[in-house]
């Protein structure tokens, strides 16, 4: 597998060398909103430490990504009144991931309302 590139964007944003609209944090991960979002509150949620994907992750840091997925799914349902949740994680090209700096997608959903493209 290719080797983390610690030039990539979202290392960038954890570096606080590019800006984002910061949702949550704790010691672990970081969570923020996507800058094309797929539906309102659409929000990424990353490890902090580098990470390039699933597969470069061991299944005990990959839990507190998952936990801060939970956390945010959690909070969108409310705060978006959404009637579901996507959530999404996308690993190497062939995955169709384009970012590579692990992320997890969180999506708030509405009954009868389609993801935009
Ligand atoms: P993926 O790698 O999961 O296929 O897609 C990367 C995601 O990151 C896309 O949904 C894209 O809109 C988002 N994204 C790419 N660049 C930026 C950025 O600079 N800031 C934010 N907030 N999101 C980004």
């Amino acid at each position: 597998m290719t080797a983390y590139d610690p030039d990539n964007i979202f290392a960038k944003i954890l570096r606080g060398e590019f800006p984002c609209y910061k949702v949550y944090e704790n010691d672990h991960v970081l969570a923020f909103l996507d800058i094309m979002p797929r539906a309102p509150g659409h929000t990424l949620v990353l490890p902090k430490a580098a990470a390039r994907n699933i597969l470069d992750i061991s299944a005990e840091d990959f839990a507190d990504v998952a936990r801060g997925a939970h956390t945010i799914a959690r909070a969108a349902k409310t705060a978006f009144d959404a009637d579901g949740i996507t959530v999404q994680q996308f690993s190497e090209a062939a995955g169709g991931q384009v970012v590579f700096h692990l992320h997890m997608h969180v999506i708030p959903r509405h009954d009868g309302v389609a993801l935009l493209p």
